[in-house]
């Protein structure tokens, strides 16, 4: 059994088999065999190691005559490890004496050495763990044959197992088969995580290293809420896990009485609650858990995930999805936060060299850039907004020029549509996501010229306190606890205050319960949420009175840790739910 603990993302409790996916997407269907296979299954991994030697041994000789004798030494290395008499003897006891399949065998073999290898912490031996890596995927690739079976299309229900999942990777998850996920890397608002949340699949990320141990097959537990993972569990802990599980299906069912009822504090001020989405099946779960519309649409998860360009019909077709769920509230629509860690296939060549993509060429900077991809994107939301309430939102603007520029194009665009006679909707909204420091220092200049602001925490608190948001290393220096940001939070909420201008909250922080009561009480009077955090958070705002929350965050300010914000805030939320 082994038990580590990483970061939960998505709640809920998954139990199954875990299917490991490497750069190529490997599921060692079976793992033992019965005691009258073994010489015929013996056999059959003989056969495949002669592929294998026979593979590596044609690779060699082109290396040898293509690109240098230098080169065909890599295969030669690889092709002695193959021909290994000792590790082939492992591999076939394993087979023989403990009838494991001739895939379990292997990998558990070739994966307890590359362990090794990588535990002396050299980068050679590195270098050596990642050449038995490669083998295990040549033996693999011959054992499985036809079955190699990938993401897209599984047929059973599996537990993924991942070094990492890009977001495009996460958006094309089966939610009929993937029961949870864990990666070994990762942080609490990657969009990996956002993603996991919206498809509401369990979910654990930044484990650490632990993959050299899990061949695939075996039995996994995790626990989205708790970040708790286990591997081939012992009785008790599996029959922990069930009644967690079970727990969490009540908590679900008690909180669907929330679905009807308003988010309103105690003393009767209304707190509007919207939906943050990525897909546009995502608005009616929002509208059926009784939010207030959409605070944040994620638009660019149309291009993540697909090989082509959407078009403006494409584009089209999803507002007019999402608007009609809400057709007589506010959906705010961002453009494409495109660039970073979401990158879609055919634009990858363009950043292969960025050193620094957090701070590259991403989000209104990309759109700008790319004005004719940005104005197609336009069109369709202005086309879509006919009759609705509709805000158009534009991602890390950090500076006014930016801002015009975004309006610029919003303007022409207009104008182009009235040229053509093609109706579209001339008062839409135009509001910014506050997610640089330098926008928080003008937000009073900004609030002259914008009609909302949606403060970005998850972007915010990377760019305030200089800690990359998916690495698990700074995860405890990425908090929305720190004063720092309640600070910034309440210098947009003043600036908006003094200009009328709403602000609101949309970054993990808003869908984070114990931050509610410290966001009322400096002053936030709308947040947008994950779709399965809308029951909960409504029911800590019908907890609280806003003399309460005005003393929470009072008292959250004065203190100068974020430790010393965040215990006093879980210690408050625990009181709030007890009574
Ligand atoms: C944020 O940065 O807080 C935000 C809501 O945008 P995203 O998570 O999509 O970067
Ligand atoms: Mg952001």
């Amino acid at each position: 059994m082994i038990n580590r603990n990483g970061i939960g993302v998505s709640p809920g409790v998954a139990i199954g088999e875990a299917l490991v996916v490497g750069s190529e997407d490997f599921r060692i269907p079976q793992r033992f065999i019965s005691r009258k296979q073994v010489q015929q299954e013996l056999e059959r991994f003989r056969q495949a190691l002669q592929h294998v030697s026979e593979e590596i041994a044609e690779n060699e000789r082109l290396a040898n005559e293509e690109i240098g004798v230098l080169y065909g030494a890599i295969f030669s290395a690889h092709l002695q490890m193959a021909q290994d008499p000792k590790l082939i003897a492992e591999i076939e006891t394993l087979i023989r004496d403990h009838c494991y399949s001739p895939e379990f065998a292997s990998s558990r073999t070739l994966r307890k050495y590359a362990k090794r290898f990588q535990s002396l912490g050299n980068a050679y031996f590195a270098e050596r763990a990642v050449d038995i890596y490669d083998l295990e995927k040549r033996i693999l690739r011959h054992l499985l044959g036809e079955q190699r079976e990938s993401l897209a299309d599984l047929t059973e229900p599996v537990v993924v197992l991942a070094h990492n999942l890009t977001p495009s990777e996460t958006a094309g998850l089966n939610r009929e088969f993937v029961l949870g996920f864990a990666t070994e890397i990762g942080g609490r608002t990657s969009h990996t995580a956002i993603l996991a949340a919206a498809l509401e699949i369990p979910a654990v990320v930044g484990l650490g290293p632990f993959l050299a141990d899990v061949s695939g097959g075996e039995t996994v537990l995790l626990d989205g809420t708790t970040g708790e993972f286990c591997l081939e569990p012992d009785d008790e802990t599996l029959s922990r896990f069930n009644a967690s599980r079970e727990r969490h299906q009540s908590t679900l069912h008690r909180l669907q009485s929330m679905n009807e009822l308003a988010a309103e504090t105690i003393d009767g001020v209304r707190i509007k609650v919207l939906g943050n989405i990525e897909f546009p099946q995502e608005a009616e779960q929002c509208q059926h858990r009784g939010a207030d519309g959409i605070g944040l649409y994620r638009t660019e998860f149309l291009y993540l995930g697909r090989k082509n360009t959407p078009s403006e019909e494409d584009h089209y077709e999803a507002y007019r999805q999402v608007i009609q769920a809400f057709p007589e509230q506010l959906t705010i629509i961002r453009t494409l936060d495109l660039g970073a860690d979401k990158i879609p296939g055919w634009m990858s060549h363009q950043y292969d060299e960025e050193s620094n993509p957090a701070l590259g060429l991403r989000s209104i900077r990309l759109s700008l850039n790319h004005l004719d991809m940005f104005k197609t994107q336009l069109r369709a939301i202005l086309r879509a907004a006919v009759g609705v309430q509709v805000g158009i939102m534009f991602p890390l603007v950090s500076s006014l020029l930016e801002f015009r520029r975004a309006r610029m194009a919003v303007r022409e665009v207009i104008e182009d549509l009235d040229e053509q006679g093609i109706p579209c909707n001339r008062d839409v909204l135009l509001g910014i996501m506050v997610e640089v420091p330098a926008t928080v220092i003008m937000a009073e200049e900004f609030a002259r010229e914008v009609d909302f602001f949606s403060i970005g925490t998850n972007d915010l608190i990377q760019y305030t306190l200089a800690a990359d948001r998916s690495d698990p290393e700074v995860e405890k220096y990425h908090s929305a606890s720190d004063p720092a940001i309640l600070r910034m939070i309440e210098m947009v909420v003043e600036a908006g205050r003094k200009h009328d201008v709403p602000v609101s909250v949309c970054g993990q922080m808003s869908s984070d319960p114990k931050y509610v009561p410290v966001l009322i009480g400096l002053g936030i009077r709308q947040i947008s949420v994950s779709p399965h955090a809308i029951p909960e958070i409504k029911e800590v705002i019908r907890s609280i009175s806003i003399d309460q929350a005005v003393e929470t965050a009072r008292y959250a300010k004065s203190q100068e840790l974020a430790r010393d914000v965040e215990s006093y805030l879980t210690r408050e939320l625990q009181k709030l739910l007890s009574r």
